[in-house]
């Protein structure tokens, strides 16, 4: 069942809708005495988010995830560029008027109001035709509150609950003007472990619900790529890439996308191509058609390894590490003797490395699980492996 837009008396009627941002930056003059050269927090973006669709907005602390989320609920006016909500321009539209739902990281509640005024409060302010009576206000803020199911915590005071319901009255009081954009940063940093991924389900299960485009903010990529429908990496204020989860994962276009996706995080080699093969060391590993002879970047993820004592990625075993369903071998390869490699292996396969005489171990190494990436630009070379 999809969300009710017109649900009672609500005067913020609005339909979910794109979000198109054109050139868009953002530069803050230096904070910094000595250099006073200016910090380009967003560096041209131009991308369109498709209507009511979630998006994890990806990076490292500092690459300019809050200020993107600033510019576009209005909290920030761009130093160049255009933001397009559906076909309106809202670039020189303040906050209040774009549409926008907004959580932040602390849930910003009041403490001394019940959850019920916490969610009225967006509805006390609305003025002229806008205005809707107490009993109106009541019902929406139970609809809303319905909707993140915390409809029987409606008395409490926030410092009677949990970080996570009180997440959910924050949810709850972004939803409650049906806002056509909803903006999340990241929502979920207060939460323990398991509050996360419970409150993580529960914001893509209202989300799905309510069909709104929803931006949400983290830097924890498991976090995206769990609830996203497309992820956007940035970094240094610049888009890397963007797509599906599992698409990013399996194909991402440089080496900082590829290590900035996955746990354990993809292990990397310095290599070399050679006559058409890749070489790691003295191991000839992989065949390689439709690139140059030169010096790269190999990197494979955990799960690209194969067990196997013919296979000619020669290691030696470190560590097994069985987690839960997870067994990780720890090893290193002779090319690069400092650094442990990590691979995630079955269970038949640990039970095979565990019969092994001594610490050489031999790997096959999977092609669509490897990629190769220039040693000056660190982009990926457009090759085949096999
Ligand atoms: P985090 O995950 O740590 O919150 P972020 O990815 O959200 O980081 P931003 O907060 O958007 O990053 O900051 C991007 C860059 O812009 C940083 O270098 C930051 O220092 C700088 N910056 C942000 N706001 C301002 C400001 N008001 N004045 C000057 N520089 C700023």
């Amino acid at each position: 069942m999809r969300f009710q837009r017109n649900w009672g008396r609500c005067p913020g009627k609005r339909e979910a809708m794109k979000v198109v941002l054109e050139n868009l930056t953002k530069k803050f003059p230096s904070r910094n005495k000595k250099d006073k050269s200016e910090v380009v927090a967003v560096n041209n973006f131009n991308i369109e988010i498709p209507d009511g669709k979630l998006i994890g907005l990806l990076g490292p602390s500092g690459c300019g995830k809050s200020t993107a989320l600033n510019l576009i609920c209005g909290l920030e006016k761009p130093t160049e560029g255009r933001i397009l909500f559906g076909e309106d321009d809202v670039t020189e539209l303040p906050p209040e008027n774009r549409g926008v739902g907004l959580v932040f990281q602390n849930y910003a509640l009041y403490p001394h109001l019940t959850v019920r005024q916490n969610i009225m409060f967006p509805l006390e302010n609305l003025k002229g035709a806008q205005k809707m009576t107490k009993q109106a206000m009541e019902e929406k803020a139970l609809e809303a509150a319905k909707l993140v199911q915390i409809e029987e915590l409606m008395d409490r005071k926030p410092s009677e609950m949990s970080g996570g319901q009180q997440q959910r009255v924050a949810i709850a009081r972004a939803l409650v003007k049906t806002p056509s954009v909803l903006l999340l940063d990241e929502p979920l940093s207060n939460l323990d472990a398991r509050l996360r991924l419970q409150t993580r389900e529960e914001i893509r299960r209202i989300q799905q619900k309510t069909g709104i485009t929803t931006i949400f903010v983290t830097h924890d990529q498991e976090e995206a790529m769990s609830i996203s429908d497309y992820i956007i990496v940035m970094k240094a204020g610049v888009i890397q890439q963007v797509g599906r989860p599992q698409d990013v994962y399996d194909q991402p276009v440089n080496l900082f996308v590829a290590k900035f996706l996955g746990t354990p995080a993809i292990n990397v080699f310095e290599g070399n191509i050679e006559n058409g093969w890749l070489w790691i060391g003295e191991d000839r590993v992989l065949k390689v058609d439709g690139a140059e002879d030169e010096e790269v970047y190999a990197a494979v993820r955990p799960e690209g390894f194969i067990f196997d004592e013919n296979g000619p990625f020669k290691c030696s075993l470190r560590n097994i590490e069985v987690m839960g369903r997870d067994t990780s071998l720890v090893f290193r390869h002779r090319s690069e003797p400092e650094n442990d490699i990590r691979a995630i292996i079955s269970v038949e396969e640990r039970q095979r490395v565990e019969q092994v005489q001594g610490y050489g171990v031999s790997f096959r190494l999977k092609p669509y699980k490897t990629f190769l990436f220039g040693k000056d630009d660190e982009q990926r070379i457009s090759c085949t492996l096999s």
